[in-house]
């Protein structure tokens, strides 16, 4: 392939990278956004491996890396299970860092095409920065991994002074950076490169270790935001074009993201990123479970459930972690559709951290084939509690908590919360009387108009469903 096709190639691959995005901002053109992603990335591997920047023997290597990459990703695609995605997408974030700290070392072994003058310099900055993005990335990413899959426990790690030592390995980066910069040798550049790399590493492992429970969706999506720049990085090592733009739309759009979740949960960006934030200045956050119930509940039957919900005229539906467990999605649907013929007037709430990852539950009803225009974001349907005879509760816990508001010494004190309270009866569905992610104890569930009906969400929604049919 000539280069100027190659280049073309770039471009038109590079638009429906863009078009992809703006799909991807509506559920209900997410599919064609999905389309034009896969589109636009087969063309620029394609037009990667048989570019002129790729020699006839490297290709057989290229295959055979693609072929044992491609294997492993049809593998966890086919094996993962939805509750498990975000676990999968931090992994996969890793990757992305590791990649770029490994090009970054490899392009600085490599001397086959010796640089002078301040092309080299500038190689060398990107280098630099490349790695220490990287691995920032890659070591953040699989402790977020930990923490999302249970193996890491949900507590903040506050070290003391962690500020400061922070501040001591940013100052020890600065200076091996100049050592870097103006290294005789390559062996002299790498001890430089080394200890910025393990520099990197630990603060990466730091700064998402010192994160508290409910806050980690404003890390995940952070990481989504360095995994771009790593890529961002690798395309100037590499001086591919298309890695640059691609990763600078993965880091600018998750950035975005971010802001966004912090809005959501009410967290400044600037403390997010210097680490150590989740705890509110209130008592860290117990383990999950951790937490002794605080008072009286009413319990409810599937049966009691069935008659609040015949006898309403709007019921609101928010969903939450616990949908996703049960898989309950479906059963809901069924359920709502039963409503709406019988003229109920049903809605979704949807809370922006809802769940494990962002538009989680989104995906989950679009699954289920519920109609977006009963589905609305949190801040579209608050206000219309007070009017709403029936609050149903499916597997949420932290989105629901009134502590939220009225607990400044909670650790999710001043996160925005769906007012499930206000409704005329709120029901919360859910197993036990365990906490949710946050491991905090929700007074939701001892206020007098709250019902809870314990159970697995998907049984106990069934069980609803024969009722009301009967
Ligand atoms: P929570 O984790 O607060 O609560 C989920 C509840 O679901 C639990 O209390 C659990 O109670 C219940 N549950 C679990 N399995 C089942 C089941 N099979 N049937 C019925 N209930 C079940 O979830 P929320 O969605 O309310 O809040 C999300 C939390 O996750 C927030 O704290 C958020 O910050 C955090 N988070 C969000 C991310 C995101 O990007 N969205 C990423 C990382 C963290 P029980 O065991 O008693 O059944």
């Amino acid at each position: 392939m000539s280069a100027s096709l190659a280049t073309v190639s770039y471009i038109g691959a590079t638009i429906l990278f863009i078009l992809s995005l703006g799909g991807l901002s509506n559920p209900e053109t997410s599919r064609r956004g999905n389309l034009y992603g896969i589109i636009g990335m087969t063309i620029a591997v394609l037009a990667t491996v048989f570019g002129p920047r790729v020699t006839m023997a490297g290709i057989p290597w290229i295959i055979g890396a693609m072929v044992v990459g491609g294997g492993i990703g049809l593998y966890a695609a086919r094996v993962v299970k939805m509750t498990q995605m975000p676990e999968l997408v931090a992994l996969m974030h890793s990757l992305v860092g590791l990649a770029a700290a490994l090009v970054g070392f490899a392009s600085y072994i490599d001397t086959s095409n010796p640089l002078a003058g301040a092309e080299k310099s500038i190689h060398e900055v990107e280098i630099y920065l490349g790695i220490l993005i990287g691995a920032v990335t890659f070591s953040g990413s699989i402790i977020a991994f930990g923490k999302l899959s249970g193996k890491i426990g949900g507590k903040p790690l506050l070290l003391p002074a962690r500020h400061w030592m922070n501040l001591m390995g940013l100052l020890v980066v600065i200076i091996f950076g100049w050592q870097f910069l103006h290294a005789e040798s390559v062996s002299a550049g790498m001890i430089a490169l080394t200890v910025m790399t393990v520099i990197s590493l630990l603060f990466g492992i730091h700064m998402v270790m010192a994160i508290g429970g409910a806050d980690m969706p404003v890390v995940v999506s952070m990481l989504n935001s360095y995994s771009g720049w790593a890529a961002a990085a690798t395309g100037f090592m590499l001086s591919n074009d298309l890695l640059i733009v691609t990763g600078a739309l993965v880091g600018s759009s998750g950035a975005i993201l971010s802001y966004i979740m912090c809005r959501a949960m009410a967290r400044n960006f600037i403390s997010v990123i210097a680490g150590g934030f989740g705890t509110g200045g209130g008592a860290p956050a117990a383990a999950s479970g951790d937490v002794q119930p605080a008072g009286e509940v009413v319990a409810v039957s599937a049966a009691e459930t069935a008659e609040l919900l015949r006898e309403a005229k709007n019921v609101i539906i928010v969903p939450g972690y616990g949908m996703a467990v049960a898989q309950a999605q479906h059963t809901v649907y069924e359920i709502t559709q039963h409503l709406r013929e019988k003229g109920v007037n049903v809605r979704f709430g949807i809370h922006p951290v809802a769940g494990r990852m962002p538009g989680h539950m989104n995906v989950l009803l679009a699954e289920a084939k519920v109609p977006y225009d009963i589905v609305f974001e949190m801040d579209e349907l608050n206000q219309d509690f007070p009017n709403t005879d029936v609050a149903m509760v499916i597997g949420a816990n932290d989105i629901v908590n009134p502590a939220a508001q009225d607990d400044p010494n909670s650790p999710i004190a001043g996160m925005p919360v769906l007012e499930v309270w206000k409704a005329k009866t709120s029901i919360v569905m859910k197993r036990s009387m365990a906490s949710g992610y946050a491991g905090v104890d929700n007074p939701l569930f001892y206020k007098e108009n709250n019902r809870m009906l314990f159970g697995d969400a998907k049984k106990m929604l069934e069980e609803v469903f024969v009722a009301l049919k009967s």
